[in-house]
C-alpha cells in the first residue's frame, strides 16, 4: 500500500481527530493545520487543531481561516488519530509531546529531512516545498473539495516556505496557479502575513541589523545578529522572525545565524545558507531543520552561545 493509501485508511477508520503543528509555529505549521483540520471535516471527522505551547499566535498567522480555533495547550482530548503537521521529531509538537507519542494512531505529514519518522504512518518528503504542498496532494487522493478558504491555509505555508516563491521547483508555482484559480487574495495573504510591519518593528529591526557581527571560523564567515530580549520584547512574531533574511545572503559569508531570546537567557537560533547543509550544526545542537535553513534553542549568556555555535563549527570543519 502507498504511503497516502496508509494515510487514508487511517483516516477513514478515525471519527475524531487532533491536528498538531509544531510549537513557535511559522505560517506552514498553522495553515498545515487549518488545511487538514477543515478538510477532515469536509471528510465528515470531528477534528481540532492544536499547538503544544502556552504562548497565544502570533498576529499575522491569525490572519489564516481558522487559525482562531486552534487550541495552544499541553493536553489533547480522547482522540482516535493524531496528525502531526510540519513537525521535523516528535519533541517540536512541544508540550502535547507525552499526548502525542500515547495516541492510539499517529500520522506523520512532514517536509524536514532530519525527520525520524516518529508516526503509525509518515509521509515525508524532503523534496517538498512546504507540508501544505503535501496536504494539497493528499487532499486530491482523499476527494477533497478545494476552495478559498482551504486554498488560502495551503497557499500562506507555501509562500512563506519558499521564500515568496523564490526557492523551489516548478511544482510550487504548478500548485500556487491551481490554489490562485479559487479565488485567493494573494496581495491581501502577503501583506497580512509578511509584509506588514509597525514603525516601531522598524526601528527594532533597525537597532538589530545595526549590530551585525561578522566573524571567521577557520575558512567560514558568518554573519550574525543578537535579537535580545530588551529589544524585540512586544515586537511581533513575524518582525523578529524577518530578521534572518537580512544575513541570508552577506558578502563574504556562508553562514548566516540570528540569536533571538525568547525569554530571558533562552535562545531561538536560526541558520541559513546557500552554500552548506546547516541542519548538520543545528542537529549536532539538539535542533533540526533543512539544508539551507534549520534551527535550534539554547540558553546562556550571549558570549557563551555563540562560543558554543563556533565550538560546533569547529568540530565539523575537522
Ligand atoms: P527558523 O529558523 O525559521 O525558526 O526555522 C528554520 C527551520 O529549522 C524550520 O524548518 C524549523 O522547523 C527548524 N527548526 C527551528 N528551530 C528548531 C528547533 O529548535 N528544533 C528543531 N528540531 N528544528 C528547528
Ligand atoms: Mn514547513
Amino acid at each position: 500500500m502507498s504511503r497516502f493509501a496508509q494515510a487514508r485508511y487511517l483516516i477513514e477508520k478515525a471519527a475524531r481527530v487532533a491536528v498538531v503543528g509544531h510549537l513557535r509555529p511559522d505560517a506552514d505549521a498553522v495553515g498545515s493545520v487549518t488545511a487538514m483540520v477543515s478538510a477532515l471535516r469536509f471528510l465528515g471527522k470531528k477534528a481540532d487543531g492544536f499547538i503544544g505551547q502556552a504562548q497565544p499566535l502570533p498576529a499575522n498567522l491569525r490572519s489564516i481561516p481558522g487559525a482562531e480555533e486552534i487550541t495552544v495547550s499541553a493536553e489533547l482530548p480522547p482522540v482516535d488519530l493524531v496528525i502531526a503537521v510540519d513537525c521535523g521529531s516528535l519533541d517540536r509538537t512541544g508540550g502535547l509531546a507525552d499526548a502525542v507519542a500515547a495516541a492510539p494512531d499517529c500520522l506523520v505529514i512532514d517536509h524536514h529531512a532530519s525527520n525520524p519518522g516518529f508516526g503509525t504512518v509518515n509521509i515525508i518528503d524532503a523534496e517538498a516545498e512546504s507540508t501544505t504542498l503535501i496536504l494539497f496532494r493528499l487532499f486530491s487522493t482523499l476527494g477533497v473539495e478545494l476552495d478559498a478558504t482551504l486554498a488560502h491555509s495551503l497557499y500562506a505555508g507555501l509562500v512563506t516556505d519558499t521564500g515568496s516563491f523564490r526557492w523551489g521547483t516548478p511544482r510550487m508555482h504548478l500548485v500556487a496557479a491551481e490554489l490562485m484559480k479559487t479565488g485567493i487574495d494573494t496581495r491581501r495573504i502577503a501583506e497580512e502575513l509578511i509584509d506588514g510591519n509597525s514603525v516601531g518593528d522598524l526601528q527594532m529591526i533597525g537597532s538589530v541589523l545595526s549590530g551585525v557581527t561578522l566573524m571567521t571560523v577557520g575558512s567560514l564567515g558568518v554573519a550574525y545578529l543578537v535579537a535580545d530580549a530588551d529589544t524585540i520584547y512586544g515586537h511581533s512574531a513575524s518582525a523578529v522572525e524577518s530578521l534572518v533574511d537580512f544575513v541570508r545572503v552577506v558578502d563574504n559569508a556562508q553562514l548566516g545565524v540570528v540569536f533571538k531570546e525568547t525569554s530571558r537567557g533562552r535562545w531561538a537560533v536560526s541558520l541559513r545558507s546557500s552554500s552548506m547543509d546547516v541542519s548538520r550544526i543545528a542537529t549536532r545542537l539538539g535542533g533540526g531543520g533543512h539544508v539551507p535553513a534549520a534551527g535550534y534553542t539554547t540558553s546562556g549568556r550571549v558570549d557563551t552561545i555563540v562560543q558554543e555555535l563556533v565550538t560546533v563549527l569547529e568540530e565539523l570543519s575537522d
